[in-house]
């Protein structure tokens, strides 16, 4: 009973960890303009209720400003991200923006971290080195810009996530007809949860990376709504896409390497590849895509 009741109320928590009242606030004299008012923020000027005489936590708070870090949203944000991912994103991008940290801060504090870890741990830097003149050195520059610019490198993988996502969620139970926009913010919360497991397995063990499958899931169940498989079959296609555009961008610098040698075979060979790789992308997408409206039509006409 008690473990059900602690469930229970973890799951209350999950979906609503928040509760706002306007109940037991003070009148305060704002001490920038002279302002009195009730509640935490002049609605005059906007300075918070809280400023008053300069401690030595105003300066440790000063400091911290630098990298944005004055609040201690940032944690609690993070620690929501772990344990109720796909309800955050989906609170965030409805507008409830006070409940988190800015994804995007989050992501490069949460990279900066990782990098500085991971180097105290292996000082030496990371580079892939071109063994002969014949190595692809705009693939070997790009590989090493990911793995040397984590912040950056996470953001540029997950952008690819954007629009698989908006095609084939687009039909879902929650947060159904999501924007791109909205899309870019969800991949920006899911890239900081990524960079999160990926230093959790090389930090404590390589296992943990079993993690990174398991987040997509609980956070784009959270967050759209299907259940077990109509998440899953997604979440597969996405990633295959993602796998295609990648072979994509590849070969596109490999023919970049060797566009000095055109027009050989080989470079209309990768010219052909690349187009049936783009079509393949497509009519997965569509498929996909067309599948989704089915099932939320049947849905409607369900509850109807
Ligand atoms: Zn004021």
């Amino acid at each position: 009973m008690k473990v059900k009741e602690l469930f229970a109320r973890f799951r209350a928590w999950q979906t609503s960890p928040f509760h706002y009242s306007d109940e037991g606030l003070e009148e305060h004299h704002c001490a920038n303009c002279n302002h009195t008012y009730t509640g935490n923020y002049c609605p005059v000027c906007g300075q918070a209720a809280d400023v008053g005489r300069i401690t030595w936590q105003s300066v440790w708070k000063n400091v911290l400003s630098v990298w944005g870090m004055e609040s201690k949203s940032l944690v609690y944000s993070l620690w929501q991200l772990l344990w109720r991912p796909g309800y955050l994103i989906s609170d965030y991008i409805n507008g409830h923006r006070q409940q988190s940290y800015s994804p995007t801060s989050m992501l490069f504090i949460v990279a900066l971290f990782y990098a500085i870890v991971t180097k105290w741990i292996n000082p030496a830097p990371i580079d892939i080195v071109a063994e002969d003149e014949d190595d692809l050195i705009i693939l070997l520059n790009a590989i090493n810009w990911l793995i040397n610019n984590p912040g950056w490198g996470i953001m540029t993988i997950t952008m690819f996530f954007i629009i698989p996502t908006w095609a084939l969620f687009r039909f879902s139970p929650r947060n159904n007809h999501h924007t791109l926009p909205q899309g870019a913010f969800i991949q920006l919360f899911m890239g900081t949860l990524l960079l999160m497991c990926i230093f959790f397995s090389e930090i404590i063990s390589n296992y943990l990376k079993w993690l990174i499958p398991i987040y997509y899931y609980i956070a784009y169940r959270q967050l759209f709504g299907y259940r077990f498989w109509g998440t899953a079959w997604r979440l597969l296609l996405i990633v295959n896409i993602w796998f295609l555009a990648i072979l994509i961008l590849i070969s596109m610098a490999i023919l970049f390497e060797r566009i000095s040698t055109y027009p050989t075979p080989e470079f209309i060979g990768f010219l052909v590849f690349e187009l049936v790789l783009l079509l393949f992308i497509f009519i997965i997408l569509f498929i996909g895509y067309r599948i989704s409206k089915k099932t939320s039509q049947a849905r409607t006409n369900a509850t109807c």
